[in-house]
């Protein structure tokens, strides 16, 4: 029997300091969160999600958090270059911590030097909604989507690392947008021909 092909897609979590970066990681990935973590084993840099089933194809998802001190940059300039998608995190009850993101994003694009900025995958998470049940929430839904819609659409999930609410559709879109990215790079999609060049009689010269 032969195997699926594998892909192997790498992702770096943005935000700021506490928004739950690393929570959220070690909940998708170990189905673990906080106290319950034992932090001998936590890891400091990336994490690895295996066999997510995509089409007819298995992915490994390769989660990397730029935080080891939490200094946007910390993993360096080159290691941005081979970053497939980048996961953007905000808290939905800190305000700063939303209007940091347009920074974070361009100053990711600087870095990353993708082929096509406007299509690079990017994905947005609104965290902690479990707090308060939303009562202390201060970026309302809407906002966030008006935000995602003006960075050109970037898919925007409402999560819980603490409740590990989303986080599987969350990381597996951004999973699906990474791989078919990557087949336009590596496979090329065929470019439009130039009218000048088509030939609209049918005739074989
Ligand atoms: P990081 O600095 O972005 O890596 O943030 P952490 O993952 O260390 O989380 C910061 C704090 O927020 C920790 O005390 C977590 O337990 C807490 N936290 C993370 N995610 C959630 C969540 O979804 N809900 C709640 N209530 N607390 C969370
Ligand atoms: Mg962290």
């Amino acid at each position: 029997m032969s195997m699926p092909p594998r892909t192997v897609l790498k992702a770096i979590v943005l935000g700021d300091t506490g928004v739950s970066k690393t929570s959220l990681m070690n909940q998708y990935v170990h189905k673990n969160f906080g106290e319950q973590y034992n932090a001998t084993v936590r890891p400091d840099h990336w994490v690895t999600k295996e066999d997510l089933q995509i089409d007819d194809r298995l992915v490994t998802l390769q989660i990397w958090d730029d935080a080891g001190n939490d200094r946007f940059q910390s993993l360096g300039d080159a290691f941005y270059r081979f970053a497939d998608c980048c996961v953007l995190v905000y808290d939905v009850n800190v305000m700063c911590s939303f209007d940091t993101l347009d920074n974070l994003h361009e100053e990711f694009l600087k870095l990353a030097i993708p082929q096509d900025p406007d299509k690079f995958p990017f994905i947005l998470l609104g965290n902690k909604i479990d707090i308060d049940g939303g009562n202390c929430r201060v970026v309302s839904e809407k906002k966030a989507k008006e935000w995602c819609a003006a960075k050109g659409n970037i898919p925007y999930f409402e999560t819980s690392a603490k409740e590990d609410h989303n986080l599987d559709a969350a990381f597996l879109s951004i999973a699906r947008a990474a791989m078919t990215n990557q087949d336009e790079i590596y496979l090329g999609v065929p470019e439009a021909v130039p009218e000048t060049d088509q030939r609209g009689d049918g005739c074989v010269s």
